[in-house]
């Protein structure tokens, strides 16, 4: 996942906003404690979440795939005021965590985690969306996009994570490697569809940026 030159990547921290002593904790524990820690968004990407909702102003975001709740933290620093954030995670193991770290950040108050597969789940959430994080099961990456563009409100913005999984999609894809095929098919899919305007940030694992029009 780390495609830059490391002197690159420190260079980009140093001249980045640092992570607040809550998130820089949180990251050190997820480390330390849970499975899958490179799962977490971490330094760079989290600043570049923060931005973009700060510069989108969101009154609903919605993030798919919570984990430790550190992206949720990154992107609740930009919700308008009385704006509410909804994220969802399947792993109910992870809820101590989550709770430790979420119920202090700035923001606590407006955001709300709901358990279970987002796939049944986001069916059933309110419209008008201004803002999504798609960063759950690679192979739900087309799903989430068609049960979600219909509930966002044109000018919303979605944002998807690791579209270049360690450029795996750059090279020939075996059909047992399902991950890497299926965010192949999404990035395909979203570059087609005439509905939005995208561009694909080769940031960390990559993100693609997509706007309904
Ligand atoms: N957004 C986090 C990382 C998310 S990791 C961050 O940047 O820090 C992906 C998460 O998606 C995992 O916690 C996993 O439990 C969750 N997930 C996987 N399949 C899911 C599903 N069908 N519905 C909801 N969450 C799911
Ligand atoms: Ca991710």
């Amino acid at each position: 996942m780390d495609f830059l030159p490391p002197k690159i990547d420190e260079y980009a921290l140093k001249y980045s906003d640092p992570e607040s002593d809550l998130l820089a904790e949180l990251n050190r524990e997820t480390h330390l404690k849970v499975l899958s820690p490179r799962m977490l968004s971490g330094h760079l990407q989290g600043r570049v979440l923060s931005m973009l909702s700060k510069i989108i102003q969101p009154s609903y975001i919605l993030e798919i795939g919570t984990y430790t709740g550190y992206s949720a933290i990154c992107l609740s620093e930009g919700l308008a005021e009385n704006g509410k954030l909804i994220t969802i995670d399947i792993n109910e193991e992870l809820s101590p965590i989550i709770n430790k770290y979420l119920k202090k950040s700035p923001k606590a108050k407006q955001v709300e985690i709901i358990y279970g597969d987002a796939t049944k789940i986001i069916p059933t959430l309110p419209e008008n969306i201004d803002l999504v994080f798609i960063d759950a099961d690679k192979e739900n990456y087309s799903n989430y996009f068609d049960l979600v563009i219909n509930k966002m409100r044109p000018g919303g913005v979605i944002l998807a994570d690791n579209v270049l999984w360690s450029g795996k999609v750059t090279e020939p894809i075996k059909p047992s490697d399902k991950s890497t095929a299926a965010i192949h098919a999404f990035n395909e899919k979203i570059q087609n569809d005439s509905r939005v305007e995208n561009v694909l940030l080769p940031i960390r694992d990559g993100i693609m940026m997509i706007r309904k029009k």
